[in-house]
């Protein structure tokens, strides 16, 4: 199949070049200049999308995927698959979609949950929006990409179920991290309440999976430095998008908003620019009851 892909960051790269390694003809574009193995470059996005069975993007935010939509939809073949696979607000999601399918194209939103590693490794989880007919012209392709998709709903329901999962991961790295922290103060040793909380009630992904203690629990940026990982300032867009479709959906989330406040003052005024998101840990231990 001939597939254009536009944005070839740090997840894109990988994602595209698992998509050429499986034996897709692969057509890349990106505002900076990179090589892609397997990936034939074009000199616009227009130009990738041309021709192309299906144009994935995977892009910063929904003002850039706004702004190429613009410029590829009209360049793209009635019949062929629109795919997004950023993490943007909702409304851009479904705007996208909607100027998509009226041209006649298949459209789908994809974001992804698994990080770098699951781009490079080929083990993403997609979470799509879109029609079946949209949904299974690109489920082959989330096949290579990932280990799991889900058909969440119409379009904008897989950014619906990202922000809200995103939502969740915000609060429990806060609420994993204050406990961490509070325990250190009443004198408990770090791997005995790790051995405790990891099979008792208070267990979750950021506990178990990704502990934010360094030697503690499994292999995690903690143990390196706090090098993203997931960087703060990822957390920090994705509790901002959370905080967003909430207010557009009149839904109430003190606890999104409780930590989009704390991970906000943690980029902008603390340390944790450039930071893994779970270095809200050594933040806690560094104050007291404010
Ligand atoms: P990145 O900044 O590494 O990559 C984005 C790429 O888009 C860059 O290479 C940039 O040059 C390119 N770009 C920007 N504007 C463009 C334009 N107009 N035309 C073509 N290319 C353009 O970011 P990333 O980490 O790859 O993340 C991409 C998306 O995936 C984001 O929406 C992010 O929230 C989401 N995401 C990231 C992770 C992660 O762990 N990094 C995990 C899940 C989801």
């Amino acid at each position: 199949m001939k597939i254009g892909f536009i944005g070839l960051g740090n997840m894109g790269g990988p994602m595209a070049a698992n998509l050429a390694k499986a034996g897709h003809e692969v057509i890349g574009f990106d505002m900076a200049p990179v090589e892609i193995e397997g990936v034939t470059m074009a000199a616009s996005g227009a130009e990738a999308a041309q021709g192309a069975e299906v144009v994935v993007t995977m892009l910063p935010n929904g003002a850039i995927l706004r702004a190429v939509a613009n410029e590829i939809i009209p360049a793209m073949d009635k019949g062929a698959a629109f795919v997004d696979c950023s993490t943007v607000d909702v409304e851009s999601a479904r705007t996208v979609a909607d100027q998509a399918v009226n041209t006649g194209l298949l459209a789908v939103d994809a974001p992804v949950s698994g990080g770098i590693s699951g781009a490079a490794g080929g083990t993403l989880t997609f979470m799509a929006g879109g029609s079946d007919a949209a949904f299974a012209k690109a489920d082959p392709l989330f096949d290579i990409m990932g280990q799991k998709a889900v058909h969440c709903g119409e379009s904008g329901a897989g950014q619906a179920a990202k922000i809200c999962n995103n939502m969740i991961l915000g609060i429990t790295m806060v609420g994993t991290c204050e406990a961490i922290a509070l325990a250190d103060k009443l004198g408990l040793d770090r791997q005995k309440m790790f051995d405790v909380v990891s099979t008792s009630s208070g267990y979750s992904w950021t506990m178990n999976a990704y502990c934010p203690a360094p030697g503690v629990g499994p292999q995690s940026p903690a143990d390196n430095d706090y090098k993203p990982g997931f960087a703060a300032e990822l957390m920090l867009k994705d509790l901002r998008l959370s905080q967003k479709a909430a207010e557009a959906a009149d839904a109430d989330t003190p606890m999104g908003q409780r930590a989009t406040e704390l991970y906000t003052q943690f980029v902008e005024n603390e340390d944790g620019l450039g930071m893994d998101f779970s270095a809200m840990l050594p933040r806690f231990e560094k104050r007291g009851r404010e």
